[in-house]
């Protein structure tokens, strides 16, 4: 008991404890570091990440939904309205195409139930809100977003196509 004691009393007094911390901060400074400096360092990042919505348009610059619904039906959180209406050739496309983002649990559902690949998940994720309705995503923002980042999304689908 009392050699426990003087064991203790000299590592104490030796500074032991304060060595070894110091030897393991240093021997880790030299290791290639772990962490990322997140927002100057991104992680890689894969094309089926889900992110922010978009809407896709044809090269032509058609929109490709045809207003079937099947996203709206699917969603499990009802976080998509859709309006729609006949045009004069008697094709059919929306005239409402919101998304409340504030609802979405971005389970991609909506993705993989559209027909014609319209509606998407980007792999945008730096965005904010500070109000409810700037979460709402509203069929000219889904559009905006997706003219945007149309070249990487083709090229998303394509990578993944080669690979199924
Ligand atoms: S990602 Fe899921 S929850 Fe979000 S809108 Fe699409 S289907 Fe709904
Ligand atoms: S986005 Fe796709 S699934 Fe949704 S209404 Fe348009 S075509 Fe249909």
């Amino acid at each position: 008991m009392m050699l426990k004691y003087v064991r203790q009393y000299l590592r104490g007094l030796l500074l032991l404890e304060l060595f070894r911390g110091l030897r393991l901060t240093g021997k880790k400074m030299f290791e290639p570091k772990v962490t990322v400096r997140y927002p100057e360092e991104k992680t890689p990042q894969s094309g089926r990440f889900r992110g922010l919505h978009a809407l896709r348009r044809y090269p032509n610059g058609e929109e490709r939904c045809i207003a079937c619904k099947l996203c709206e039906a699917v969603c499990p959180a009802c976080a998509i309205t859709i309006e729609s209406e006949q045009r004069a050739d008697g094709t059919r496309r929306t005239t409402r195409y919101d998304i409340d983002l504030s609802k979405c649990i971005f389970c991609g559902f909506c993705e993989e139930s559209c027909p014609v690949d319209a509606i998407v998940e980007t792999r945008f994720q730096e965005y904010h809100a500070e109000r409810h309705e700037d979460l709402i995503m509203t069929k000219d923002k889904l559009l905006e977003v997706g003219d945007r980042l149309e070249q990487q999304l083709a090229e998303d689908r394509a990578a993944d196509a080669r690979y199924r």
